[in-house]
């Protein structure tokens, strides 16, 4: 484990943030995207501390709020691995993610090398790369 436990709190911090911005995010498209589309399916809002994302939005068709529900779930993954105490190492070959990578991409689940081989199978060509 190469993470000092201060640089272990920095990412975590930048996860616990980014996931409490992305969660309100989310919750305004959901709640937008029900009061245009599905006024049947509008209801009370759930508070702000509510961690169900995940049931908010598993209902909705809409390419930008199913991208950030992956990311959602790459930080809850991640957050996951800080608490298991697996979070900086690689799922694939187990090598150490690196802090420059970690500082520019907190959720990063994967080193540099095993994340390029992961696109090139999984993004086949003439996929969008937004
Ligand atoms: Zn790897």
């Amino acid at each position: 484990m190469s993470l000092t436990a201060e640089q272990l709190e920095e990412l975590k911090r930048a996860i616990d943030r980014r996931h409490q911005e992305l969660g309100a995010e989310i919750r305004e498209d959901v709640n937008r995207a029900r009061e245009h589309n599905r006024p049947e399916l509008a209801g009370p809002v759930p508070d702000p501390g509510d961690s169900s994302v995940a049931d908010l939005i598993a209902d909705i068709q809409n390419t930008e709020l199913l991208r950030d529900a992956d990311e959602i779930k790459e930080l809850e993954a991640a957050q996951e691995r800080i608490r298991s105490g697996t979070y900086g190492k690689c799922i694939d070959c187990g090598r150490d993610i690196g802090i420059e990578r970690l500082r520019a991409q907190p959720a990063a689940s994967r080193c540099i090398e095993c994340q390029t081989v992961y696109e090139r199978t999984f993004a086949g060509p003439g996929a969008p790369t937004l």
